[in-house]
């Protein structure tokens, strides 16, 4: 867990939430009857399912102690957030979801459903399909997979997911959305007041607490982080590149050397709140395709969109004043092993420094992880 430096009341608990993959407010949901539904990925449309009163949850592999169980569904090159994720389904760590929706992101994802189907007695167990490129067909499609979403958990939940009440859940995570956009907005300054591991801290227990309670706690944050002291001491200024990165203290490692992050490209950092679905449009599963499809900074399984990804990259190099940037991947996963490739010649165009490394899910090699951090940060002093 990282360190509560801010000494917040919010922040701890935002730390708790982002330190295991169930937490004390998924607790009390469950305590007082409340049904949850786990999925993987950032397009997973939450205002559907809040609509009807289930609270969804991203299915992390946080505290996760190895892959015996799920060994025998993976081979030893799929990714190894899968691995662990299944590990943990089987071992019943997710015991506390009453379901789980998938998208086919990628085949190692797609691995777990047709495992999960096989081997785990879960009632509700869905997959949606993610299409690979964002134009108005794709759109309608996404759109037509929301609706049989809305259809199959309707039936088997027996709730009702209206249009109105997903207009609501809209504007509650939409609001949650410029609130964590106010506080990057902080870290363009000199001295932001929030680290790297601080701010991904935050935005994963965005994804594991009922909104109107993480909107209360990050509001008190927001006050108490403009109010608070800046960040001074630090050596370059970084920026964090990469997909499935949801540990907190793989950050706290590398700033722990000198850099400070002040921004980042991660689908459980700011592609999560950096644009807004469209309000009052009178179809909202048709704004929420639009939005989770085609509006949001897209993630690199859409080939397609390349050059919309870096240049909101390259936008966030000059706005966030970013010295360089470190682009973590997770080994074997061919999605983001194109867009690292992509990345380092626009980078060396740029004239930006830019780490590339490939890791572990867990947080193993912390030792080789700062060598070669200090090493990045000296190329960029001299
Ligand atoms: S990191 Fe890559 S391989 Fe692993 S689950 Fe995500 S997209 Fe798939």
């Amino acid at each position: 867990m990282v360190e509560n430096r801010l000494n917040s009341k919010a922040f701890d608990r935002f730390a708790e939430a982002a330190s295991a993959v169930v937490n004390p407010s998924i607790e009390d949901w469950k305590s007082q009857g409340g049904r949850v539904l786990g999925y993987f990925c950032s397009a997973f449309p939450e205002e559907l399912l809040a609509a009807g009163g289930i609270l969804p949850v991203r299915l992390r592999a946080t505290g996760s102690e190895g892959t015996e169980l799920s060994d025998s569904f993976f081979s030893p090159v799929n990714c190894s957030f899968p691995r662990h994720a299944f590990n943990m389904a089987l071992s019943g760590d997710y015991a506390f979801i009453d379901g789980v929706v998938m998208f086919n992101s990628c085949d190692h994802i797609r691995r777990i459903y047709d495992h999960w189907i096989r081997q785990l007695d879960t009632t509700f167990v869905e997959i949606l399909s993610w299409p690979k490129k964002a134009e108005a067909a794709q759109v309608e499609f996404f759109r037509a997979e929301f609706e049989r979403l809305r259809e199959s958990v309707e039936k088997h939940f027996g709730v009702e997911l209206r249009d109105d009440a997903i207009e609501e859940q809209i504007a509650l995570h939409n609001r949650t959305r410029r609130l964590l956009r106010e506080i990057y907005e902080l870290r363009k300054g000199d001295a932001p007041p929030i680290n790297g591991a601080e701010m991904l801290t935050v935005t994963v227990a965005s994804t594991a607490m009922p909104k109107p309670i993480y909107n209360e706690c990050l509001e008190e944050l927001l006050g108490e982080l403009k109010s608070g002291d800046g960040i001074t001491d630090h050596r370059a200024r970084v920026m964090m590149l990469g997909g499935e990165l949801d540990n907190p203290e793989l950050i706290a490692v590398i700033e722990g050397q000198g850099a400070l992050v002040v921004t980042d490209s991660l689908c459980f950092g700011s592609r999560l709140l950096w644009a807004q679905v469209e309000e009052g449009t009178g179809d909202p599963l048709q704004a929420l395709a639009q939005y989770y499809l085609a509006d949001r900074p897209a993630c690199a399984r859409m080939f397609t969109e390349y050059d919309r990804r870096a240049a909101y990259i390259r936008e966030m190099v000059s706005e966030f004043k970013v010295d360089g940037a470190i682009f973590e991947r997770l080994t074997f996963c061919e999605i983001y092993g194109f867009e690292q490739f992509s990345l380092i010649n626009d980078f060396k165009e740029w004239g930006v420094p830019l780490l590339a490394m490939d890791r572990d899910y867990l947080l193993s090699g912390a030792g080789q992880l700062r060598t070669r951090v200090q090493a990045f940060l000296e190329t960029m002093e001299s």
